[in-house]
This record gives structure tokens, sequence and C-alpha cells, in this order.
């Protein structure tokens, strides 16, 4: 590939997927300058999505593959400031680094129900996994507080551990990701292996063993897990003048400003319904690939454009999915008959993009793609 004004100093903000796939992508498109990636975990990347499926489940592995790339590694340290006009990122050793192109892919934190620095567990890092999963060997009661994929993920796993766990839940669990007919197979199999699901939406927590609801009631556990959604970090941007509206928003290609990308979960990018944020994994990586690439080339790179990939394994149940989620109103099944599997699924939109779904199947991915894009 042709190189047009390549910068020699490539620094890299965040050492999660996004960071380590922008690394990947710009050592495979040739650049040989200065690469270094700053992260503020005091560890090498690892898989997150591993630490609610394996990790809290089996003590299952949680690595990644070694990376592919060279680079220089500045670790358990955080960015807290960038000078777009010098070309600087200060870092909260009192150091900084300059850069001639710039990724950030700080993604983002767990959201507390009462903010930062509330009392109830999370479930964002390696460390978060660490203290919960010890914490659900002594078999406590748990209330987890968000039906969304990571808290049916969290209760699935308790539950495996043989905790009592009450999931509170504002809404049918997971319907606003998997959509109806998925969300109802899902909760199914939750109830059945002894999930209690209480609706209501959390107000906050007025004990460390106490959850207060909206409408006044309590629900008590030893353990309180929070699984409400996640938020950007981007502090360390806030005087940078890249922020919009509060968001870090990013072109098709990744781009924020001159010799500045973004990708993953910090970052907001164009899709079909409108400038917003994927959080998901293989989002990160698509998205790293494409910043990387537009650092290096600009316009001659190509824009952001991929099916989504999702996948959740909860209550005996593997889902993997190819293309838009939510899937509303009933599938066509491609193979087997029932959401509660082994099947694959077919859901088209409204504007004829398809999504499939295998539920305890073991069908190929590529081929899973296929029946997205073009039916049975
Ligand atoms: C438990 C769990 C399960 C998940 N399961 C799935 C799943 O099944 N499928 C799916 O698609 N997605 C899943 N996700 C989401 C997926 O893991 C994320 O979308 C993905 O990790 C985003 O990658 P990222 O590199 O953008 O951000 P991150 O993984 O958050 O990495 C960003 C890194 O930057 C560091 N950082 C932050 N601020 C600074 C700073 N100022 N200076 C230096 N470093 C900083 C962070 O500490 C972190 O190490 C899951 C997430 C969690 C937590």
């Amino acid at each position: 590939m042709k190189l047009t004004e390549v910068p020699r100093r490539i620094l890299v903000i965040g050492n999660g997927i996004a960071g380590q796939t922008a690394c990947d992508s710009l050592r495979a498109a040739g650049f040989d300058g200065d690469l270094t990636v700053v992260g503020d975990e005091p560890r090498a990347a690892y898989s997150r999505p591993a630490l609610s499926k394996t990790l809290l489940v089996d003590g299952g592995s949680h690595e990644l593959a070694p990376p592919t790339h060279e680079a220089a590694e500045v670790l358990g340290v955080a960015a807290v400031g960038l000078d777009v006009e010098s070309r600087r990122v200060c870092l909260d050793d009192g150091s900084d680094l300059p850069y001639d192109g710039l990724v950030i892919a700080t993604g983002s934190r767990a959201r507390r129900l009462g903010g930062d620095g509330s009392v109830e567990l999370t479930l964002r890092t390696l460390d978060d996994a660490l203290v919960l999963r010890e914490r659900l060997a002594a078999r406590p009661s748990v209330v987890v507080v968000g039906a969304g994929p990571l808290g049916m993920e969290i209760a699935s796993a308790a539950l495996s551990a043989g905790c009592r766990v009450t999931l509170v839940a504002d809404g049918r669990p997971m319907l606003s990701h998997l959509g109806p007919c998925l969300s109802d197979a899902f909760t199914a199999a939750a109830v059945a292996r002894g999930l209690t699901i209480v609706a209501g939406a959390a107000a906050g927590i007025d004990t460390a063993r106490g959850l207060v609801l909206r409408d006044g009631s309590r629900v008590e556990g030893d353990v309180l897990v929070s699984a409400i959604g996640d938020i950007p970090n981007t502090g360390w941007l806030a005087t940078s003048g890249l922020m919009t509206g509060g968001r870090l928003e990013a072109d098709s290609r990744g781009r924020i400003g001159p010799g500045i990308v973004a990708a993953g979960d910090v970052a907001a990018v164009p899709t079909r319904t409108g400038v917003r944020r994927i959080p998901l994994w293989s989002s990160a990586i698509e998205q790293a690939k494409v910043a990387a690439l537009a650092l290096l080339t600009g316009d001659e790179a190509p824009e952001l454009d991929f099916d989504p990939y999702f996948w959740t394994e909860q209550f005996g149940l593997n889902l993997k999915a190819t293309g838009h989620l939510p899937a509303a109103g009933e599938p066509k099944f491609l193979l087997g008959d029932s959401p509660h599997g082994p099947s694959v699924m077919r859901w088209t939109h409204d504007d004829g993009h398809g999504v499939a779904v295998a539920v305890n199947h073991r069908i190929p991915i590529p081929r899973l793609r296929r029946m997205a894009s073009a039916g049975a």
C-alpha cells in the first residue's frame, strides 16, 4: 500500500482490543515508525467478553493471542490531557508524549447506580471479575441490576456458582438488544434454571445490601452487582476541543481531527441509525482497522462498513448473531424449529437487511453471515 504523509510517531491511548487492533493494522499496512501504546491497566490486553463467559463461570482463560505487532508499551499509566496544538498527550505520572498521529481507544467504564464511587460491584475489568468470582464462591444471595446481555450473563454465572439470584429488570430481559422472540426464549431458560426476576427500575442503593426501586420497594442481597450500561472514557479529552455535545464523534473513517482518529467503545460513529456508539467487541475491531488506515492514507482508506456480530452465552443457551439486532416479529427458521435451539433463524428488517441468529448451533460464522445477507 502506498503511504502518503505518513506520521513517524503514532501514539495509541488505550490498551484494549481497539488499541491492539489499531497497532496490528498500522504495522500490517506498512507503518514502520515509532508506535507507542499507553494503557492505564497494568497488564497486557485481555478478552473482556471472556470475563463473564468463562472466567466468572469456571475460571477459564481471558487471554488474547500475543500481539503480532511491535510497539512500545506504557502500562499502568493514564492519559490525563491532550494538547492538540502542540500534539502532546499528558500522562498521570507527570510526563507527556509527543505524536504525529494519535489513536484514541480509551473504551468505556461501568455505569454505577450511585455514580462513580458507589458501593455495588460491577464487571468491566479483569480485577472486577476476580473480585466478583471470589465473592460468588461463598454462595451469597446475589442481586443483579440490569437485564441486558451483561446482567443476564452475570446472573447466569452466579446461578452456576450455586447462588440464589434475583435480577432486577426494568422491562423484559434483553428485549431492546435481541427483540421479543429471543428475549422470551432466554427469559424462559433463565427462569427454568432458577432465576428470580423482579420487574422494576432501580432508584439507588441505601445500604451495602439494599437496593431501592422507584416504586419504593426494596430488594436485598449479600452481593449487589449492577450492569446498567457503560460510560465512555473521555474525561482526559475534556479540554481538548475534540468533544461535540459531550461525545467523541468520528467520521466514517474514524477521524476526529487532523492526525487524530478514534475507535471502539469511546467513539460515536456513523451508523444506519445515526451517529452513535456501538459498544461491542467486533465493532471495536472493525473501527480500529478503518481508523488505523485512515491515519495513514486519509480519504484513500475504506469507510466503516461492516456486518455487526454479537454473541452471548447464558443459562445453557449460546447465541451467535450477524446483522443488526434487535429482531422484530417472528423468525424464519433456516435450521431447526425452536428459538431454544439448536436452530438458525433469520429476520428481515423493513429496509431489506437481514439478521441471522444461531442458538446452540455450531454453524460457522461466515455461513451465518451469508444467511443474514442472502436468506436461506
Ligand atoms: C464482561 C463483559 C462482557 C462483554 N461481552 C461482550 C460480548 O459478548 N460481545 C460483544 O460484542 N461485546 C462484549 N463486551 C463489550 C466489549 O468487551 C467491548 O465492546 C470492547 O472491549 C471495547 O473495546 P475497546 O478497546 O474499545 O475498549 P476497552 O476494552 O474498554 O479498552 C480500553 C482500554 O483503555 C484504558 N483506558 C481508559 N482510559 C484511559 C486513559 N485515560 N489512559 C490510558 N488508558 C485508558 C482502559 O482501562 C482499557 O484498558 C463485553 C464487555 C464486558 C465488560
